[in-house]
């Protein structure tokens, strides 16, 4: 019993101090979600064989008061746990469907720039997401085939009926639906089958190695390729260099995102990589 409490009495300190740090930051994400804390950066996705971008993946960040800008895996987590990812995604929908939306009215004649917002298993789970989604949509005057919902694997492997019956709900829309870093999971190609998925987003893990080791270069291919047997449009995460880059347009890879071509940029520094001619 003794040591028993020696042992509470060496462990408490930290555990104390953990536990109070969770509570400091879930304080401080309630009152983010009030004082609109939250930014989107936008990266664009590049059509491999001809340079052009072809849409942007919305990626949010908080702009904490004292700590500097906190990246979305730093707080997503505890977002998750604690519901608040409900309003902080309905915010970053609403906030990348209306300036895509406003994009595409700087070109009016194509409305070519589509939108992919990451969704969690959070808001999956909402009755209310297809009407969320709708709202969205509506309010902000974007085509719902500009919109990609990007779910990641770990989000469908406990899905229920109601899951899937939602994504049909969103699909119906005309929302496009991609699998996120394709390949990290379980069973990839299950999932295929089960959901309504048009675009498969190869991980970055993959293309890390593309260019130098075969098995990999080998497996990124075959991903590219099954892509293309069922028709879905294939993207290539996290390209960094120009090996990369022609190895998979090599193996018709249709689009591609990465440090190669831009870093999640700001809405500013978007306008003016879209509208560089605007730029006196
Ligand atoms: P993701 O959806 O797979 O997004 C791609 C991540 O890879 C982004 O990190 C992006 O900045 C980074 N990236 C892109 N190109 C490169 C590259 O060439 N090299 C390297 N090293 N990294 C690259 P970020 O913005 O930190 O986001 C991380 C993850 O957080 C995202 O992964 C996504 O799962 C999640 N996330 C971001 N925004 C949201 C959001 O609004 N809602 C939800 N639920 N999750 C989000
Ligand atoms: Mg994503
Ligand atoms: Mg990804
Ligand atoms: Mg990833």
């Amino acid at each position: 019993k003794k040591k028993g409490k020696d042992q509470y009495a060496i462990f408490e300190p930290s555990m104390r101090e953990s536990f109070q740090k969770h509570l400091e930051m879930e304080a401080d994400l309630r009152r983010a979600v009030l004082r609109h804390e939250f930014q989107l950066r936008f990266q664009p996705i590049v059509r491999l064989a001809t340079g052009e971008i072809s849409g942007l993946e919305a990626l949010v960040r908080w702009q904490h008061p004292e700590r500097g800008m906190i990246p979305p895996l730093d707080f997503i987590p505890l977002a998750e746990e604690t519901g608040m990812i409900v309003p902080i995604g309905e915010w970053v929908l609403r906030e990348a469907c209306r300036q895509a939306a406003h994009w595409n009215r700087q070109r009016p004649e194509d409305q070519w720039l589509t939108v992919s917002v990451n969704l969690s298993a959070v808001q999956l789970d909402r009755t209310d997401l297809p009407d969320v989604v709708n709202a969205a949509l509506t309010d902000s005057g974007l085509p719902a085939h500009r919109l990609v919902i990007e779910l990641t694997e770990s989000l469908l492997v406990d899905h229920r009926q109601e899951t899937l019956e939602r994504l049909h709900a969103i699909k119906d829309l005309g929302v496009r639906l991609a699998i996120d870093d394709f390949g990290t999971g379980y069973s990839s190609l299950a999932y295929l089958r089960r959901f309504p998925v048009d675009i498969i987003k190869i991980d970055k893990s993959f293309v890390d190695d593309v260019g130098d080791v075969p098995a990999a270069a080998a497996l990124t291919l075959g991903i590219i390729q099954l892509g293309q047997a069922l028709q879905l449009s294939t993207v290539a995460e996290g390209i960094e260099d120009a090996g990369q880059l022609s190895e998979l347009a090599d193996g018709n890879c249709e689009l591609g995102q990465g440090y190669y071509f831009a870093e999640p940029l700001t809405t500013d520094a978007m306008q003016e990589l879209l509208f560089p001619a605007d730029k006196q």
